[in-house]
C-alpha cells in the first residue's frame, strides 16, 4: 500500500530539484535578504502560542542559513502526551529545517501550538514559512550513499526495538538500531503501565498468578485461534522482563490492579533518556550505533531469499545499505494509515497511537516473502474519547473541558448508536476493552445521551449525584492536570455552558425534546423515541429487559429537556500483528517456515496473541519489552551459531 503523504513529498521534492537546476538556489534556502543571499535575518525570537494547558513560549535561534536551536522556555501541557509531542516536533523542525511536519495523535493543540510559534519566530527573522511549509524536508544528500555493516539490524525504537537491540548487543553482537524520527521509545513513551506475569516485585506483594489457568482462559477467551505456544511463552516469561528491565535501571512500580499485575512506567520525563542511556550502555558499548531520523524503507534479500539488511533512508536524504545477518522488525504497525485499518478491520475511528506507523515495516516484510497472518487486522481499541474535548480546552479548565469525556466513562447514561438505537449494557463502559469494542461494532463513534434532571444532578452535587459507581477509569494522563478536582463530590459548574459549547463547536447535539434531539443529531426519530421509551420503562421498573443493565446506574432522566447526545468516539492505540513468528520471533513465509534472518517483535508480531482483536491490560508494554528482550537474544544468538 502506498503512502500518499510519501508521495506528495517525493513529488514536492523533484519540483524543487527542478527549480535548483534553473535557479542554482537551495531548496529550502529561500533568499530572505536578497543583498546577502542569507535566508534568515541571525539572531534569538522569543515567541508564543497558546497550547492546551495555557501558553508555551520558545526563544528560537537563527544563523543566516538556518533554524538553529528552539528552546522551549515555558509550557504547561499534560505530562508524557503535550511536552513529548513538544519535544518530538522540535527534533523534527531543527532536523528537517522544515515546517511540514506531522502533528502528534492526542496532542495536537500542543504540537500545533509549537508549529505556530516556530512559524511566528521564522517571520520576524525574515524567513520564508510557506517554503518551508511547501518543501517538506531538507535533502541536501539525496543521491549519497552510504554502507555499514552490523550483526543484528533493528528496525524502529519504540520499547520492542530498544529491548531488541539491547539484548542482542548483550548477547555480543554488533548492533545498529534505526529510528523514523528523532524519538527514541516509541508508544512506550506516552503509556501507562505493562503486565509482567508473576513479577518478583508481585510475588513479594503476595499476589500470584495461576499461570496455567491464565493460559487456557486467554486462548479460550480467543476462541482458540490464537497461537498457544506464544502465548504460553508470553505468560511464563515477562516476570524475567521485570528484573531485566530494572536491573538496566528502568524501574517500573507493581501494583495490584483489581487482580491484575500491573507494573506503572517510570516518570514520563525520565523514560527516553533512560532507554538512551541503556542503548549507550549496551548497544553503543559494543562497537553498534543508534541512528535517528532515519527510515527503514526496503529489505535486501539475496538470491535465496534470505534477508540480509535493509535500506535505509536519512532525513538528509542520504540512503543507508545495511547489511546485517539478522533484521528485526519493530515498527510498531500502521494504525496511523486509514486506509489500511479500514481495509483489514473495517475501523473508521481514531488513531491515537503513533502518527508515524503507517506499515513500512509490514510492507517491506510481505515484499521478502513474509506470511499475512488469517487473523490479520486486529487493533488495540482501547478507550473512549470525547470528541468535544480538546475543542473545550481552548475555551474552559481541563476539568470542565473534560465533561463529556467523564460522562463518557460513567456507566449512568443511555448510549445509542448513530441510528438512535441502544446497543449495549452500558457497565461496559467500566472495562476499557469491552467499552471500545462494544461501541465499535457499532459504528465508528455513538452517542452517550444526558437530560436536565441528570445535568442539573451533576451542577448540585458531582457525581455522587448522578449515582456514580466510581470515578470514570480514565487514564492517568487524561486527569493528571486536574487531579485535584477529580472527585466524586465535586459539582460540575457551568455544566450548562460547556455543554452548549460544545454543540456549537459541532461536537454533539441538543434537543428541547427527545424528538429535537434525534433530528439534531442525525438519528432515526423513530428508533430513538422507542429506545427512550423502553429505557425509561427500564429506569420505571428497575429491570432492563433489553440488555440487563444493573438497576443502581439506571439513574432517572426525568421529564424535561434540554438533552444533550456527546459524540463518544474509539481510540485505537496500534495495529497488532501483521507478521507470523514462531517462538523465537523470526518471521514466517507463507509455508510457516522461518526466513532466514528477519525476525519481529512488538506490534509487528503481536498477533499471534490475539484472535481478532486486542482484548489485554498492560499487554501491550509487556509484549513491547518481552518480545524484544527474548527476540534480541534468539536472533544475536543465531548468529553466534553461523
Ligand atoms: C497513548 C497510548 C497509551 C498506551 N498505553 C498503554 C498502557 O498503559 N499499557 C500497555 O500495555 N500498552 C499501552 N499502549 C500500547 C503500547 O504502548 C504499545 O503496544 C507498545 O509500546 C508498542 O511497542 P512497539 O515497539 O511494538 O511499537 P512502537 O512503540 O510504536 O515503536 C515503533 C517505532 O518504530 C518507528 N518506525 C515506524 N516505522 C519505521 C520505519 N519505517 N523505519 C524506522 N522506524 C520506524 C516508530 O517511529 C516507533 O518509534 C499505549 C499506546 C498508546 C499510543
Amino acid at each position: 500500500m502506498k503512502n500518499s503523504q510519501n508521495i506528495n513529498k517525493g513529488i514536492v521534492f523533484l519540483l524543487c530539484m527542478l527549480l535548483v537546476v534553473s535557479m542554482v538556489s537551495g531548496c529550502t534556502q529561500q533568499t530572505a535578504n536578497s543583498a546577502d543571499e542569507s535566508t534568515y535575518i541571525a539572531g534569538s525570537y522569543t515567541v508564543e502560542a497558546e497550547g492546551n494547558g495555557g501558553p508555551i513560549k520558545l526563544e528560537v535561534k537563527f544563523s543566516e542559513d538556518e533554524i538553529i536551536d528552539i528552546k522551549i522556555l515555558s509550557q504547561a501541557e499534560t505530562t508524557g502526551l503535550g511536552d513529548n509531542a513538544l519535544n518530538s516536533i522540535k527534533s523534527q523542525i531543527l532536523d528537517g529545517q522544515t515546517l511540514d511536519v506531522d502533528t502528534v495523535s492526542g496532542a495536537t493543540n500542543s504540537s500545533k501550538a509549537i508549529i505556530t510559534a516556530v512559524e511566528d519566530a521564522v517571520k520576524q527573522a525574515g524567513g520564508d514559512v510557506e517554503v518551508l511549509k511547501n518543501n517538506g524536508t531538507k535533502k541536501e544528500n539525496e543521491g549519497k550513499v552510504v554502507r555499514l555493516q552490523a550483526d543484528v539490524v533493528v528496525v524502529g525504537a519504540g520499547a520492542s526495538g530498544v529491548s531488541a537491540a539491547i539484548a542482542a548487543a548483550d548477547e555480543g553482537a554488533k548492533v545498529i538500531i534505526i529510528e523514523k524520527t528523532g524519538v527514541i521509545g516509541g508508544a512506550s513513551n506516552l503509556s501507562w503501565a505493562g503486565k509482567f506475569f508473576n513479577s518478583s516485585a508481585a510475588i513479594e506483594s503476595g499476589l500470584v498468578v495461576d499461570e496455567e489457568k491464565t493460559i487456557d482462559d486467554w486462548i479460550v477467551n480467543n476462541h482458540w485461534r490464537v497461537d498457544a505456544a506464544a502465548i504460553r511463552q508470553y505468560v511464563t516469561k515477562s516476570g524475567d522482563t521485570y528484573d531485566w528491565l530494572k536491573e538496566k535501571g528502568y524501574n517500573t512500580t507493581y501494583m495490584n490492579f483489581g487482580g491484575e499485575q500491573l507494573h506503572v512506567l517510570p516518570p514520563y520525563e525520565n523514560r527516553e533518556e533512560t532507554l538512551k542511556r541503556m542503548l549507550a550502555e549496551s548497544v553503543e558499548n559494543q562497537g553498534g550505533q543508534v541512528i535517528t531520523n532515519t527510515t527503514g524503507k526496503k529489505l535486501i534479500v539475496n538470491e535465496d531469499g534470505d534477508v540480509i539488511g535493509v535500506v535505509a533512508e536519512k532525513i538528509d536524504g542520504t540512503t543507508l545499505e545495511i547489511t546485517a545477518q539478522n533484521v528485526i522488525m519493530a515498527t510498531g504497525g500502521y494504525a496511523a494509515n486509514k486506509e489500511m485499518v479500514k481495509e483489514a478491520f473495517g475501523f473508521e475511528g481514531v488513531n491515537g497511537g503513533l502518527g508515524q506507523n503507517i506499515g513500512e515495516g509490514l510492507e517491506m516484510s510481505w515484499e521478502a516473502g513474509a506470511k499475512v497472518p488469517d487473523n490479520f487486522g486486529g487493533q488495540m481499541l482501547h478507550q473512549t474519547l470525547a470528541r468535544a474535548t480538546s475543542d473545550l480546552k481552548s475555551n474552559y479548565e481541563s476539568f470542565k473541558a473534560s465533561y463529556p469525556l467523564m460522562l463518557s466513562y460513567l456507566p449512568n447514561f443511555m448510549n445509542v448508536g448513530t441510528s438512535g438505537a441502544r446497543f449495549r449494557d452500558e457497565a461496559a463502559t467500566l472495562t476499557a476493552v469491552a467499552a471500545a469494542n462494544t461501541s465499535a461494532f457499532n459504528g465508528p463513534y455513538h452517542y452517550v445521551v444526558v437530560s436536565k434532571s441528570q445535568i442539573d444532578s451533576l451542577i448540585a452535587e458531582g457525581m455522587i449525584g448522578v449515582n456514580a459507581p466510581g470515578l470514570p477509569g480514565l487514564p492517568p494522563e487524561f486527569y493528571a492536570d486536574f487531579q485535584d478536582q477529580f472527585t466524586l463530590d465535586n459539582p460540575w459548574k457551568d455544566a450548562y455552558k460547556v455543554l452548549d459549547s460544545m454543540v456549537e463547536n459541532g461536537d454533539g447535539y441538543k434537543g428541547d425534546t427527545i424528538e429535537e434531539l434525534a433530528k439534531n443529531a442525525g438519528m432515526d426519530v423513530e428508533v430513538f423515541k422507542e429506545t427512550y421509551n423502553n429505557y425509561k420503562n427500564a429506569i420505571n421498573t428497575g429491570v432492563d429487559t433489553e440488555f440487563g443493565k444493573n438497576k443502581e446506574y439506571l439513574t432517572p432522566m426525568g421529564e424535561n429537556g434540554p438533552y444533550y447526545a456527546i459524540i463518544a468516539e474509539i481510540n485505537n492505540l496500534g495495529s497488532v500483528g501483521g507478521l507470523l513468528v514462531n517462538k523465537k520471533f523470526q518471521v514466517l513465509n507463507n509455508n510457516r517456515i522461518p526466513i532466514n534472518g528477519l525476525y519481529a517483535v512488538g506490534l509487528e508480531s503481536e498477533g499471534v496473541l490475539f484472535n481478532d482483536t486486542y482484548v489485554g491490560n498492560g499487554v501491550g508494554i509487556g509484549y513491547a519489552f518481552t518480545s524484544g528482550r527474548l527476540g534480541g537474544q534468539y536472533a544475536a544468538k543465531e548468529i553466534l551459531k553461523k
